[in-house]
């Protein structure tokens, strides 16, 4: 278990539903569902994405439409193989 002092900021999460495992501001998403994303929709995150924009809290809405765009596609792949359990 994790006490005290470390990790006692805001956790940044993977954005992908269901999943709370613990990423760097910048990424958008875990490993894992990070490489769920069809390609296309990765660079265009990447090519929404401004550095410092998780400083400032100030993402541009090319960005958030991108991010929500990724967001979509992993759910509808996990949606399509709803019959593998979770590993945790
Ligand atoms: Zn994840």
């Amino acid at each position: 278990m994790e006490s005290t002092t470390r990790a006692r900021r805001v956790a940044h999460l993977c954005h992908a539903k269901r999943c709370d495992v613990r990423v760097p501001p910048k990424m958008l998403m875990c490993r894992k569902h990070w490489y769920m994303v069809p390609p296309d929709l990765r660079a265009a995150v990447w090519a929404t994405y401004r550095p410092g924009q998780e400083i400032d809290k100030d993402p541009s809405a090319e960005y958030l439409a991108a991010a929500l765009d990724a967001i979509d596609a992993v759910a509808e792949r996990e949606r399509q193989r709803e019959g593998q359990r979770e590993d945790h």
